[in-house]
């Protein structure tokens, strides 16, 4: 009897494809719409393990209208990017974080993990032979979507017998084509994305569909994203599908805090997020910043903000790295996030916007950069 297999880099099939598609231009590229030539398969069985691991022509994929991830949900993904640095190297970034963070999300649903480094290694085989895509220019790079799905056929709830990783890829361009946008949020109470003990901290699809008629409710009334409250105390969680940050003066001492949610169950472990705060006690602490993961209330916002010691207030996300926030809707009135009217970022969100691009792009070397 021998052991289920892991993902084996070394026996990769290749298959380029015969048609090549034609590039968009950069400027044309809107995000998630346009994909590459290839992409990446690696088929699983309870019995055998993981299969031989493919890179083939981004094609169709054929399922039983009875395979259970079209019943009941079995599908987790990632998000992650691959950058083109000056010298037309593709760097992946912190790759192993979202390779961990998909093993976590596929065994909280009973579907297979595997060996993160061996995936990697697939992936970025496949962002160089993808390079093509990948436009030169800052801001600009190439979205990877790995994908976990239950592909067993049937109608009987319980562990998937089989499944499929496939990775795509989409070349994509700066959020804010034109700079940076500040966003209004509407502080929800009456839908709530996650909670202690659910599953609001992994990333599966059936956590996604529900969060799209509250933000088609908060868009009818003028606000571009959902700010998620958790509980009667109104803690802030997160901003649409971004963690969210908040710089503000401390009541008492008059200390300069930077303050996002902990990781208690109510929000995803961002990569930007994680990259954010190692960046800010780095480099913020040493100005004399507090950097704070703890819980913090709607209220204690709302009076920060009164008293003007809300300095400024971003999401954080691979999509858009991070988004200055304007206001925030709250019980009838609108709590505004230091930005003046003319304004569309703070100092302190356009300083971390390019700590973080500096070690995306590979300007500053630095071991969060995987060349691949
Ligand atoms: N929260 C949610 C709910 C998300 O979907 C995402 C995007 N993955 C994030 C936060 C930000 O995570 P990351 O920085 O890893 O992109």
């Amino acid at each position: 009897e021998s052991k289920p297999l892991d993902i084996d880099p070394s026996k990769l099939v290749i298959e380029k494809t015969t048609t090549p598609k034609s590039l968009k231009k950069p400027e044309d590229l809107v995000f998630g719409a346009n994909f590459t030539d290839h992409m990446i398969t690696v088929e699983w069985n309870a019995t055998t393990g993981w299969g031989e691991p493919h890179i083939k022509p981004y094609q169709n994929l054929s399922l039983d209208p009875a395979t259970c991830v079209f019943h009941y949900a079995f599908e987790c993904f990632e998000g992650m990017k691959a950058y083109k640095d000056k010298a037309g190297q593709i760097r992946l970034f912190r790759p192993d974080k979202n390779m961990a963070r998909i093993n976590k999300s596929a065994a909280r649903i009973a579907l297979p993990t595997f060996e993160p480094k061996a995936m990697l290694d697939i992936i970025a085989q496949f962002a160089k032979l993808e390079s093509r895509f990948i436009p030169e220019q800052r801001g600009y790079s190439l979205y990877l979507r790995p994908t976990m799905i239950g592909t067993q056929k049937t109608l009987g709830v319980g562990p998937p017998g089989s499944a499929l990783l496939y990775v795509i890829a989409s070349p994509v361009g700066p959020y804010y084509p034109t700079g940076f946008k500040a966003v209004s949020l509407e502080a929800t109470d009456y839908a709530v994305r996650a909670w202690p003990g659910g599953v609001g901290d992994k990333k599966l699809g059936a956590n996604y569909a529900p969060c799209i008629v509250p933000q088609r409710e908060a868009m009818s009334r003028g606000f571009q994203q959902n700010l998620w409250l958790f509980g009667e105390e109104e803690y802030v969680t997160e901003v649409g599908t971004m963690n969210f940050f908040v710089a503000l003066k401390n009541k008492e001492t008059g200390q300069n805090e930077l303050i996002t949610a902990p990781l208690d169950g109510t929000i995803l472990e961002g990569v930007t997020r994680d990259s954010v705060l190692a960046l800010a006690r780095e480099k913020l602490a040493p100005e004399g910043w507090k950097i704070e993961e703890r819980k913090f209330t709607m209220k204690e916002l709302a009076e920060a903000s009164a008293e003007g010691r809300l300095i400024e207030a971003f999401g954080s996300g691979t999509a858009a790295i991070v988004s200055p926030v304007r206001a925030i809707s709250w019980k009838g009135q609108l709590v505004n996030c230091g930005l003046k009217d003319h304004e569309e970022s703070g100092e302190l969100t356009l300083r971390v916007k390019q700590w973080m691009e500096d070690r995306q792009y590979g300007e500053e070397e630095h071991e969060w950069s995987y060349v691949c």
